[in-house]
């Protein structure tokens, strides 16, 4: 096992991250901005280093900065958390090339995940069902383009190769905006990614997000722990997630399951990874894979009762997994909250100090979080100050868990989504479960339906 390790992330994840480190007994280094310096995760590791100033850009995405860390401390192993530079594939390869582990998959791996096209290709060479589409990078030629887009049937969506975030797409619902649709996204893409390749995809209507969570090790061992269902979601960003999916039958889990676990075989996957799926009218639509830990693992973590994050740890150490699928049962029913500075009618961040913070207890209910009194929200990064996650029986039971989970957090000093999530657990609709990805955009009013 280790003996040190990197953690290169801030917030809540680094604060899991060093959690679990502790509890293997591995001490831990944490670098941060000079924003940062008060993180609850930087008081508690062993050592800490400023890598530079409060944006990402001259600190948590600094690679010389990061690596150097590394070096100075005399640690084993750098942990990427999610963000930043998690699926960075250079930054992965120069972790190992400077004598370092990586904790995550292989940096080509990383590297084909990271490019849609030729994520989408992989998958379905190794069986994973996708969305139907352009099979490839769309061309300059403009016949075969209207063909393609004919063939799948409109509405489709054309979508940056390079994409992420949420950012790079575009739907057209007519032959006639085809065309323009293609060289804007084009242009686009280019713009944002560095990367013009776009390529197009059946528009499914009114799908569900659900994805299936994998783990593997480098004895050619793999295991799937279950979906999530993260159809809650604002502008593409995740608000509220759960384990199981409602709806999700046995059955159902087993066969998609066991098509991630064949493609990690294939594909030689190595660590923790997310395959997300589109859901709609029974079927599943692989549309991209995460090659690291989910803001949204812990529910899986409640329903299964496996540590996601020692597990990358020790597959990174080259442990063999310690279980196998025949040994993973899924127990009730786990939701997660993230809980945002922000605020909860117009979603502006809202940083600041936070005076008093409270957070709920009792039993099946969880929170990830390094805010603490008196910690101050920078503005210069994610809005997210922690997570609020609740375990029960079943799904109802969970949903009246997290309901008075809420009422009884306290954040005072700055605003934050609290009173959203209220409004969620008590929305019929949402209590009856099974919502699809426009839902919460529907209830919030900012859905406009396309003609
Ligand atoms: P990103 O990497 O930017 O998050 P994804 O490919 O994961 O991009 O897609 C993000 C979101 O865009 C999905 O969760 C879904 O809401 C929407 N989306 C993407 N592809 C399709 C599709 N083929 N049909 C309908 N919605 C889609």
């Amino acid at each position: 096992m280790f003996e040190k390790i990197v953690i290169a992330n801030r917030g809540e994840i680094a604060l899991r991250i060093l959690r679990a480190c502790r509890e293997l007994g591995i001490k831990t280094v944490a670098v941060h901005s000079t924003a940062d310096r008060n993180l609850k995760h930087v008081k508690l590791a062993d050592e800490s280093v400023c890598i530079g100033p409060p944006p990402s850009g001259e600190s948590y995405l600094n690679i010389p900065a990061v690596v150097s860390a590394a070096e100075v401390t005399d640690s084993q192993a750098i942990h990427p958390g999610y963000g930043f530079l998690s699926e960075n594939a250079d930054f992965a390869e120069r972790v190992e090339q400077s004598g370092f582990v990586f904790i995550g998959p292989r940096p080509e791996t990383i590297r084909t995940m990271g490019d849609k096209v030729s994520a989408i290709k992989t998958m379905k060479a190794a069986g994973v069902p996708c969305v139907p589409g352009s099979d490839g990078p769309l061309g300059d030629n403009d016949d075969e383009n209207l063909k393609i887009a004919n063939d799948i049937g409109f509405p489709v969506i054309i979508k940056a190769s390079g994409g992420g975030g949420g950012r790079g797409m575009r739907v057209v619902h007519t032959e006639a905006a085809l065309l323009s649709s293609i060289s804007l996204t084009r242009a686009e893409a280019q713009a944002a990614f560095g990367n013009s390749a776009v390529y197009m995809e059946k528009f499914l209507q009114n799908p569900r997000h659900i994805e299936i969570q994998v783990l593997a090790d480098q004895h050619g061992n793999a295991v799937h722990l279950g979906e999530r269902d993260c159809s809650l979601q604002r502008r593409h960003q995740k608000v509220v997630e759960e384990s199981p999916a409602p709806g999700i039958t046995a059955e159902m889990r087993t066969a998609i399951g066991q098509r991630c676990v064949d493609a990690c075989l294939k594909v030689g996957y190595r660590g923790a990874g997310t395959f997300e799926f589109l859901y709609e009218d029974g079927k599943f639509y692989f549309i991209e894979m995460n090659t690291r830990v989910q803001v949204e693992h812990p529910v899986t973590e409640m329903v299964t009762g496996f540590d996601i994050v020692k597990e990358q740890i020790k597959i990174a150490a080259g442990q063999p997994l310690s279980f196998r699928q025949k040994d993973i049962t899924w127990r009730g029913h786990a939701i997660e909250c993230r809980m945002n500075a922000e605020n909860a009618r117009t979603f502006l961040p809202c940083p600041g100090t936070i005076h008093q913070f409270h957070a709920p207890g009792g039993p099946g209910v969880r929170v990830d979080s390094h805010v603490y009194n008196g910690y101050v929200v920078p503005p210069n990064y994610d809005s997210m100050i922690g997570k609020l996650i609740v375990h029960a029986e079943n799904r109802a039971a969970a949903c009246a868990r997290m309901a008075n989970a809420l009422s009884e957090v306290i954040i005072e000093g700055i605003e934050t989504n609290i009173p959203l999530h209220q409004s969620i657990f008590l929305d019929a609709g949402f209590l009856e479960g099974g919502v699809n990805i426009h839902y919460l955009e529907k209830k919030l009013g900012l859905h406009k339906e396309k003609k």
